[in-house]
């Protein structure tokens, strides 16, 4: 094991997932720079270990059996910049850097992406990953409408590093899907917008969240909403005509508040939870013949 990047054994994972679900990570590290990360690639490397991700756990079903090999979680993996340049206001942000952290940049120039930053949980490389958006009409409404580039580390098969700059039109986006920049670790995420400050930008980032806040269950442990919308439809309003809400799995449970919604009520497990998913995909199919797919990432051995 490595003298400076301390590599821990059989660390739990729930505590930093938001669902506070999962079992442990056999080989668990945080990494505080681009050195200690490429450390821990090499670490696994040697090893002969997987590698698995983890950032804010904001999007994910850790296994209740756990990860094998190294877990690298980039919640200390953080840092931010921002400049103008040209007619655009540009933030750099490390890939471990929370998502908050870029609105504040937004709200302090009173631009637009902070509209649909506000509220959105985890941190820059998982919004890159997911293309976290929100699904009203409010532009820019996704990561890939304020992304400038995206950097990523990859550990190639003679040992060498490569490190990878993307433009945003180099990257192939889609709803709650980026392709083209894998396979790596996304280790920077520059998002820029037109420097036009805009006064009703605070105004409207308080009527996001009070509406997040009415019609999410935000005192819940939870991973947001747990399936895509399928083409011309919405996964909860289908699970509530379904009749599934409230409906539980151990302590799993639809949401009263959103169906798209699975909350932990206190002591559910992520088998649970995934029992809880495949049932209500069962029942949706059955009722509507539509497929609900996750949006949600299943980490671990399942
Ligand atoms: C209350 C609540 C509300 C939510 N609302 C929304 C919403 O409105 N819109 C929306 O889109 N999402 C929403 N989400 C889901 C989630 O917050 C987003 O998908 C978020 O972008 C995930 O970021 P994260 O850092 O938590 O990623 P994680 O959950 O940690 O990881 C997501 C995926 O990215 C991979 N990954 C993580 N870091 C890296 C890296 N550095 N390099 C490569 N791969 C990596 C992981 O392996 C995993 O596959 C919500 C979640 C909650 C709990």
């Amino acid at each position: 094991m490595s003298d400076s990047l301390p590599i821990i054994e059989n660390k739990n994972l729930a505590e930093f997932t938001s669902w506070k679900v999962g079992g442990a990570a056999q080989y668990y590290c945080a990494p505080r720079s681009i050195d200690e990360l490429k450390q821990a690639l090499i670490w696994a490397e040697q090893n002969q270990q997987p590698v698995t991700l983890l950032g804010g756990g904001t999007n994910v079903l850790v296994s209740d059996q756990g990860v094998q090999g190294l877990l690298i979680h980039t919640l200390d993996y953080t840092g931010i910049s921002s400049r103008i340049e040209g007619d655009l206001f540009i933030v750099e942000a490390l890939g471990g850097t929370q998502k908050s952290e870029v609105l504040k940049e937004f709200i302090k120039q009173r631009l637009r992406p902070a509209i649909f930053l506000a509220g959105l949980p985890g941190d820059m490389a998982g919004g890159v990953v997911m293309n976290a958006g929100v699904g009203h009409d409010v532009s820019p409404k996704e990561f890939c409408d304020i992304i400038y580039s995206v950097d990523v580390l990859e550990l190639k098969k003679d040992g060498q590093f490569e490190e990878k700059h993307f433009k945003k039109e180099e990257i192939a986006w889609s709803y709650r899907k980026s392709k083209n920049w894998q396979p790596g670790v996304i280790t920077k995420v520059s998002v820029a917008w037109p420097n036009e400050p805009d006064d009703q930008v605070l105004k409207e980032v308080r009527e996001g969240n009070a509406r997040r806040k009415s019609t999410q269950p935000l005192n819940f442990p939870s991973c947001g909403s747990v399936f895509k919308n399928p083409e011309g439809a919405h996964s909860g309003a289908l699970i509530e005509k379904a009749g599934l809400k409230g409906f539980k799995v151990g302590d799993a449970q639809v949401s009263e508040k959103h169906a798209n919604f699975i909350v932990n009520c206190g002591k559910a497990t992520a088998t649970d939870i995934d029992q809880l998913i495949k049932s209500v995909q069962k029942t949706v199919k059955d009722k509507f013949q539509i497929n609900l797919t996750n949006e949600v990432v299943y980490l671990g051995q399942w």
